[in-house]
């Protein structure tokens, strides 16, 4: 029995209105009711910025990244050590708002949060090492100093979805703030909430609070406006948007990381440890409800073990429990919204109507609140079926039996996607040999997402469709930075001293080109 509370039990309506007077914006703004996906009430009236005020919101950010790029990297890397502190001190509010604001499970707010602390971490510690000057191989040993160095790029786009509204807001902007840099974000029109408590814990760890702007607004307009405006873009959503991004973008030669969908899938191989695996596919098809970019939509499992995968697999989905319930008592909340609802509705009837057999869920649960769907597994999806060519980012997935390895491989690889991949044997090289093949940005072998995530050392991204550039490790926090070389000459011009011709200079760099090749000099 779930212990299901009211949005209103947990939300507090003085927090919302403090934390809403932040998004910048005119002081009679239009508003836009966001909606709590539990029960689909008014959660809160939302302040809309027009293009002025993202215009605004940049010079304001533009004059505070002066200050802090000259700040040591040691401090900026400090204040945000203390973002993990207090995340964690306040888990449980923000769980709370998190849940309220996305209608998921209070295990997957509370991966956020946690994901939140490991991003913090990793940026506090690393940061200051990432970003140190380093030597670099001089054109003429002992002659030309090479340093590499990074600069800001500036203010930074931030622009994010709304299934992971934590995580998703606040850590790509911490490697942006470590590398000296200004963020101007602008979060889903349905996530904006989080974003702002995640802004006002960094204002209280000590981050300046100019240096972190959030406006809110339609997608196309002041998504674009942030494009517009942008040193860099930070970009999280769909391939279509993406898309459009990268090409107004293009005009400006103004870079951008861009971490788009998937169609993710899990390989099953005839060797894996079946209820390891089967307990993984459950989170790893239905964590969020689906809603997750990492999400696996495609499993292809060794036929010789087809069977009693299923059986496993099926009874562990056929036990989860829904729910709105603000404590761990349910393993799947609600979706976001009935366009999410309409649109797995959609693939499943197409699925089934084209000759699809849903092998459990496959039905909406309004009596759980209006936008809950069960997770749902079919068998016999077949390509020209929405299921299978389209991304869902719902609790859908298809089962499909191969025959080896090879046509798993070649089963996987055949989208335009490449975000995440999951591989499961028992034996770890095979495992990682299998990954090497698949052309996915990133692959977890006996995991299903979170292995790779987690790792926050690993630069995250994807392949193909599925976006340009990479979050998280070194990667995420060099694509906030422009890079500089800067050679220094001691002694001896590169060029021949005055009474040497080009003859005997052409001939002596030769030889010593020669040489040095010899040496082993890169
Ligand atoms: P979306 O592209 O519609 O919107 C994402 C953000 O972009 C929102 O803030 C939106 O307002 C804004 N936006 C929309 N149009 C814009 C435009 N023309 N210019 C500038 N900004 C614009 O995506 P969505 O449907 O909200 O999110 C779901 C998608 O995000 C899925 O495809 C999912 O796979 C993907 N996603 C990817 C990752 C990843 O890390 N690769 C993570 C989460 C979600």
């Amino acid at each position: 029995m779930s212990s299901t509370v009211s949005v209103d039990a947990v939300v507090d309506r003085a927090l919302l209105d403090r934390l809403t007077d932040r998004v910048v914006a005119r002081p009679r703004a239009e508003r836009l009711a966001t909606v709590a996906p539990f029960s689909g009430a008014t959660l809160a009236e939302v302040p809309l910025s027009t293009t002025d005020d993202v215009a605004a919101a940049f010079d304001a950010a533009r004059d505070a990244q002066h200050w802090w790029a000259a700040r040591p990297v040691a401090e900026r890397a400090r204040i945000i050590g203390r973002v993990h502190d207090l995340v964690l001190d306040r888990r449980a509010d923000i769980a709370d708002l998190v849940q309220a604001e996305a209608g998921k499970a209070r295990r997957d707010a509370f991966e956020e949060v946690a994901d939140v602390a490991l991003a913090a971490r990793y940026v506090s510690a690393r940061g200051p090492r990432v970003l140190r000057e380093r030597r670099r191989l001089g054109a003429l040993p002992g002659l030309t100093r090479a340093i590499e160095g990074y600069r800001p790029k500036g203010v930074v786009g931030v622009v994010s979805p709304w299934n992971y509204p934590l995580t998703l807001a606040i850590s790509d902007c911490l490697p942006a703030f470590v590398a000296g840099n200004a963020v101007v974000h602008k979060p889903d029109s349905q996530a904006v909430l989080t974003a702002l408590l995640a802004r006002s814990i960094a204002i209280e760890a000590g981050l300046p609070e100019a240096l972190w702007q959030i406006v809110s607004g339609d997608g196309p307009v002041i998504g674009g406006a942030v494009v517009e405006h942008a040193d860099y873009v930070s970009f999280t959503g769909s391939t279509a948007t993406g898309r459009l991004i990268a090409a107004r973008l293009g005009e400006r030669l103004v870079g951008a990381s861009l971490e788009l969908g998937g169609k993710n899938p899990m390989l099953v191989l005839d060797d894996a440890d079946l209820d390891r695996a089967a307990e993984a596919a459950v989170r790893a098809c239905f964590s969020n409800a689906g809603q997750l970019c990492m999400s696996m939509e495609r499993l292809y499992v060794a036929a010789r073990v087809r069977e009693p995968f299923l059986e496993r697999f099926l009874g562990r989905v056929e036990s989860m429990r829904l729910g709105a319930a603000f404590d761990y008592s349910c393993d799947m909340g609600s979706l976001m919204s009935q366009a999410q609802l309409d649109k797995v509705r959609a693939h499943v009837d197409d699925a089934v109507g084209k000759g699809a057999r849903v092998l459990t869920g496959g039905n909406a649960r309004p009596d759980l609140g209006p936008w809950f769907h069960e997770p749902t597994v079919l068998d016999g999806v077949r390509p020209g079926m929405l299921a299978a060519d389209l991304e869902t980012f719902g609790p859908l997935v298809s089962v499909y039996p191969v025959g080896s390895d090879d046509e798993a491989v070649e089963l996987a690889n055949d989208t335009p996607f490449g975000l995440n991949a999951s591989v499961w044997t028992s034996d770890l090289r095979r495992g990682v040999a299998v990954a090497r093949r698949l052309r996915s940005g990133v692959v977890n072998v006996n995991e299903g997402y979170s292995a790779a995530w987690g790792s926050h050392d690993l630069p995250i991204g994807g392949m193909g469709a599925s976006g340009l550039g990479r979050r998280h490790g070194r990667e995420g926090i060099l694509r906030y930075t422009d890079q500089q070389a800067i050679a220094v000459q001691r002694a001896h011009n590169i060029a021949p001293p005055a009474a040497m011709s080009y003859d005997t200079f052409s001939d002596a760099l030769t030889r010593s080109l020669r040489v040095m090749r010899r040496l082993g000099r890169p």
